[in-house]
C-alpha cells in the first residue's frame, strides 16, 4: 500500500510503498476511512519528543471498517464500523479491572505488536507502528482491544476525531475533573484537545468558560466551541485576566498546552480548593515550579490526565451518543482536508496555528 513514511525525525514524509503483513492473533486489519493529524505525531515528526524509532508510519487519530481479524478476535468482525483507540489495555491487570485502562501495566512494547515485531515493512526493514494505530496509512493492523466498535449512523469521518482530540480534551473535562454545572472553567490552549476540554465544559454546564492562547484565530474557534470569554495570554496576563473575571480564580483549570510555563500559569489562576487539570505533554526532562506553600494552604489540586480517562469501549459510543443527538461538536473542528501525500503540509499548518484539526481522508 502506498502510505506517508517518516524516514528520520525533522526530516519531511515521503508517500511510500508499505508492504502490510496479515494480523496475528489477537490483532484486527482495519481499512481506514480518516485519520486526524495529531500534535504529537507533529512532535514525534518534528524531533520534539526525542527517541521516535523510524522509520515509521504516523497516525493515532483514526477510523474505519474491519477488512479481517486474526485468530482469537471476538469483540468485532469484518465490517464493523471502529474508532481506534492509541492505548491498548490488556483487560486483566489492577488498572484495567479497576475501570483506569489509560494506565494498563501490560501494554505491548511501543510502537510494535503484542508479540515484540511490526506488521509493517518497507524495503525489508520493519516499519514502526505510531501510537499501536499507525493511522495515516489506508490500512493498519492493530491489537483487538484498540478497536471500538460503533453505530453504522455514525459518519466514519468525523468519528475519527474521537480516536485522540475528542475523547482527550472532553474526557478531561468529563471524566477526570468531573466538573459540575455552574464551575468556571480556563482552558490553556485552543488547539484541537483544547477545543474539545473547551465544548467539555460548555455540555456540563460551566461557566464562565475562559479560553487562554497566543493566537487571535485559535481564540475565536474557541468562541464556537463554548468559550465565555477569551485572554491572548501575549497581550494580556491570564493569570490577572482569570482572577478578574471569576473573583477567585478558577475552579477549574485545563492545561491543553505542553509548556511548563502554560501549567505554571494554571496552576496559579486556580482558585482556592480548586483543581488544575494537565493533559498537556512537555518534553522529556522538563521540570515545573510551583509556590509550594499554596499546595496545602490553598488546598489546590494539581493532577494528569491521560486520553481523557477513558474507558474507550464505554467512552467512544458515549461521544458518537453526543455528537449524532446533536450535542457534541466534531464538523466545526475539522478545518482541513488532505489526502496521504498532504501530510507535509497538514503539519506546517498545524505548527502554524491555522487549523482546528486537519483531517487525512482516504
Ligand atoms: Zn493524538
Ligand atoms: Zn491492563
Amino acid at each position: 500500500m502506498l502510505a506517508p513514511l517518516l524516514y528520520h525525525q525533522g526530516e519531511p514524509l515521503g508517500v511510500e510503498e508499505v508492504d502490510l503483513d496479515p494480523p496475528k492473533e489477537g490483532e484486527v486489519l482495519v481499512r481506514m476511512v480518516a485519520s486526524g493529524v495529531c500534535h504529537s505525531c507533529l512532535h514525534a515528526a518534528d524531533g520534539t519528543w526525542a527517541g521516535v524509532p523510524t522509520p515509521m508510519v504516523l497516525g493515532d487519530e483514526g477510523a474505519g471498517v474491519v477488512e479481517a481479524i486474526g485468530p482469537a478476535v471476538r469483540s468485532v468482525a469484518p465490517g464493523d464500523h471502529v474508532v481506534l483507540s492509541w492505548a491498548p489495555s490488556c483487560g486483566a491487570c489492577r488498572y484495567c479491572v479497576t475501570g483506569r485502562p489509560q494506565l494498563c501495566e501490560r501494554r505491548p512494547p511501543p510502537y510494535h505488536l503484542a508479540d515484540g515485531t511490526t506488521r509493517l515493512r518497507w524495503r525489508g526493514q520493519p516499519v514502526y507502528h505510531y501510537g499501536y494505530v499507525a493511522s495515516f496509512g489506508p490500512m493498519s493492523v492493530v491489537p483487538e482491544s484498540c478497536v471500538v466498535p460503533i453505530s453504522r449512523a455514525m459518519p466514519l469521518e468525523k468519528a475519527a476525531l474521537i480516536g485522540c482530540s475528542v475523547m482527550t480534551g472532553a474526557g478531561a473535562v468529563l471524566n477526570t475533573a468531573r466538573v459540575p454545572a455552574g464551575a468556571s472553567l480556563a482552558v490553556f490552549g485552543a488547539g484541537g484537545i483544547g477545543l474539545n476540554a473547551i465544548q467539555g465544559g460548555e455540555l456540563v454546564g460551566a461557566w464562565p468558560i475562559i479560553a487562554v492562547d497566543t493566537v487571535d484565530s485559535k481564540l475565536e474557534f474557541a468562541r464556537g466551541f463554548g468559550a465565555s470569554h477569551v485572554v491572548n495570554g501575549q497581550r494580556e496576563d491570564p493569570v490577572a485576566a482569570i482572577q478578574q473575571r471569576t473573583g477567585r480564580g478558577a475552579d477549574y483549570t485545563v492545561v491543553a498546552v505542553g509548556h511548563a510555563g502554560a501549567m505554571r500559569q494554571a496552576y496559579d489562576a486556580t482558585a482556592p480548593g480548586g483543581t488544575c487539570v494537565v493533559i498537556g505533554i512537555p518534553p522529556s526532562g522538563t521540570t515545573l515550579a510551583l509556590e509550594a506553600h499554596t499546595i496545602a494552604a490553598r488546598e489546590k489540586r494539581l493532577v494528569g490526565s491521560l486520553y481523557g480517562s477513558a474507558s474507550v469501549k464505554a467512552d467512544f459510543p458515549r461521544m458518537v451518543e453526543l455528537y449524532l443527538s446533536g450535542k457534541l461538536k466534531i464538523d466545526q473542528l475539522i478545518t482541513h482536508r488532505y489526502g496521504i501525500d498532504g501530510v507535509n503540509e497538514a503539519f506546517r499548518a498545524l505548527a502554524a496555528g491555522e487549523v482546528a484539526r486537519g483531517l487525512i481522508v482516504f
